[in-house]
């Protein structure tokens, strides 16, 4: 089949590999639908150091699952099923309590030998405690919306759940990528009255606006900092989910929080040490939380609002390739000509 590697920082290829088969009796195999590439991708696209064997890409998709092994209960063959971008086995402690992403036997699709969801098929892990059915076909309209349960609407919505959002509750979302936006969309969908939307891109801002943004805010650093301030009256907000991931975002967020607020961070950290002394987080008693979403645990929840259309988070994707213009797909989400690119294998 074909699959997506990459090779080192702006080096993409679709190569051929041999298809993926059942290895454990709790595998189940499946042929991607639409899979895509994500924000999260560009980090190694910016870093990865070269390696001749290359690293597995793609970490979200949908699919049809083709064939199971024998102690598979909850899937079967030709469901529509929706991978979140961690497996895990749905039965240690951690994934008892909703912390799927810390599963004792878990693990991610480019890494501990499963490849990733760029690619014609996948080997699914655990399928019992990683898959969600949904029941539509394969062809339906709702597929791109389906897929942000992979990763950006859980990441979003895990932003807004750490941070305990309510309708009592100003929100400042940094960030107008796709796990920003549905950041919004989750601020929203719990009560949010107040969602401030920071952010410089007008057609993203635009869908922010669509989906639940009251203000936008395009100013950065200081600037950004003081009109936050002066809309919510001087005091700040009470959330601010970071959606960036590099230091700058972060200490927009400490500038914007509210004493006595949480900064909720989903941006994957891309810096080692950040400000959490007297004049940051401990004066004015900040709570900082966040980390890697377990979306597994978000997708039952999410799911009713999307099959009875009263969301459309797959919105975000402005951009579809075939698996030959993956490369491409990350050149356009690279240069910003892209908010999030589907790929239909
Ligand atoms: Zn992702
Ligand atoms: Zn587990």
């Amino acid at each position: 089949m074909r699959a997506t590697f990459m090779y080192g920082a702006g080096d993409v290829r679709v190569i051929d590999v041999p298809d993926p088969v059942i290895t454990e009796p709790t595998d189940a195999l499946v042929r991607v639908v639409l899979a895509c590439i994500c924000g999260s991708d560009l980090h190694p696209y910016h870093s990865m150091a070269r390696t001749p064997e290359g690293s597995s890409m793609g970490h979200e998709f949908v699919g049809v699952v083709e064939d199971t092994g024998r102690d598979v209960a909850t899937v079967r063959k030709g469901d529509l099923v929706i991978a979140p971008f961690a497996w895990s086995d749905g039965t240690c402690e951690f994934c008892r309590e909703g912390l799927q992403t810390s599963c004792r036997h878990g693990g991610f699709w480019n890494s501990g030998g499963s490849g990733g969801g760029q690619a014609e098929a996948v080997r699914v892990p655990f399928a019992d405690g990683t898959l969600v059915a949904a029941p539509v076909p394969e062809n339906s309209p709702l597929i791109p919306s389906l897929l942000t349960l992979s990763d950006v609407y859980g990441t979003g919505y895990h932003a807004a759940i750490k941070a305990n959002v309510n309708p009592a509750t100003t929100v400042t979302v940094i960030g107008d990528g796709a796990v920003g936006l549905m950041a919004v969309l989750s601020a929203k969908r719990l009560g949010a009255e107040r969602i401030i939307l920071m952010g410089r891109h007008t057609d993203r801002t635009d869908l922010g606006r669509e989906f639940g943004a009251t203000d936008v805010v395009a100013e950065r650093g200081d600037e950004g900092i003081a009109t936050v301030r002066e809309l919510t009256g001087g005091n700040g907000s009470h959330v601010v989910l970071e959606a960036v991931g590099h230091l700058p975002a972060y200490q927009q967020a400490i500038g914007v929080v509210r004493p006595g607020g949480v900064i909720s961070r989903v941006g994957v950290p891309q810096y080692q040490d950040a400000p959490v002394g007297i004049a940051s987080l401990f004066g004015p008693n900040i709570t900082l939380t966040g980390g890697p979403a377990p979306v597994r645990a978000y997708i039952e929840t999410l799911l009713p609002d999307i099959l009875d259309g009263r969301v459309e988070p797959g919105k975000v994707f402005d951009r579809e390739v075939g698996l030959d213009g993956v490369p491409d797909g990350y050149q356009a989400m690279d240069a910003r000509k892209a908010l999030k690119v589907a790929v239909r294998p």
